[in-house]
């Protein structure tokens, strides 16, 4: 689809943990979008400020678009994005952006998120996993998630029940400032990745979303493990 101006009505506006707003937007015009799981849309805040922000919904829901927001950068895109009511009517330009999984490729695939980084990738595991368009059954999909505590456990539940149900994807939570009570893993997501085996590292294609940190640090270990650059695709959100 070329790159479109969208008008959209806000349909849903609902704080999900502690600092991340999942906003819900109606296509008034055009009235279907077609995207890449993974792309984004630009946002018309005001005459001189445009915001990106990624599509967290799966491509095959092409009537309305999700988007989750970080609201702790405080800046005009986030509180604009907060303060969004029911009925608000927006406009953003679609589709955007480079981030989307290579389906031709037989290898394995690994998502590394922090954060909302999730967004992009959730949109690509719910595209992957359907079973409509693009049931890519064969191939492993894992997803390594880390967020910094148990108050903002984004998605985890929607991830972990997708685990039980799809045989072919894992999850790993990693929370990297866990409160007392939590039973899984604490730390960098770097420290999931070094238990996966050295052999599904390589044979997989990696999808980093996140802060440049992650990125980079995520970058750094698994080329040091032997994963090509050419396996490497990421998205830095700032
Ligand atoms: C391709 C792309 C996709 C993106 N998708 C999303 C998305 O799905 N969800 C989302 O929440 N953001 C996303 N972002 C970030 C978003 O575009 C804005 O940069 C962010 O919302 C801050 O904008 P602002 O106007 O509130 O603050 P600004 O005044 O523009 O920036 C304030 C400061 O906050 C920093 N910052 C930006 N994001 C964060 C963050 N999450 N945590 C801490 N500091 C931050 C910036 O580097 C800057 O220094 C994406 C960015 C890109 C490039």
């Amino acid at each position: 689809m070329a790159i479109t101006k969208f008008r959209a009505e806000v349909w849903e506006n609902n704080l999900i943990d502690g600092n991340v707003h999942w906003v819900k937007f109606k296509l008034l015009e055009p009235l279907e979008i077609v995207f890449q799981a993974g792309q984004y849309g630009t946002y018309i805040i005001n005459d001189s400020t445009r915001r990106t922000y990624s599509f967290c919904s799966s491509p095959q829901q092409n009537t309305l678009t999700e988007t989750c927001v970080d609201t702790s950068p405080e800046g005009l895109g986030s509180q604009w994005l907060e303060n969004l009511k029911k009925g608000d009517v927006v406009e953003f330009l679609a589709p955007l952006g480079h981030f989307v999984v290579d389906k031709e490729s037989p290898k394995d695939i690994i998502f590394v998120a922090t954060g909302t980084g999730i967004s992009a990738i959730r949109s690509m595991i719910a595209d992957l996993l359907s079973g409509e368009i693009g049931g890519d059954r064969e191939r492993k999909i894992s997803l390594v998630f880390g967020v910094r505590d148990e108050d903002h456990q984004l998605f985890f539940e929607e991830f972990e029940n997708l685990a039980k149900e799809k045989t072919n994807f894992s999850f790993y939570p990693i929370l990297s400032q866990p409160k007392k009570n939590w039973q899984g893993k604490a730390g960098r997501v770097n420290n999931i990745l070094k238990t996966l085996k050295a052999e599904q590292l390589i044979n997989s294609k990696f999808y980093l979303c996140g802060n440049h940190e992650m990125i980079e640090g995520v970058k750094k270990q698994v080329l040091g493990l032997g994963v090509k650059i050419e396996d490497i695709h990421w998205e830095q959100f700032y």
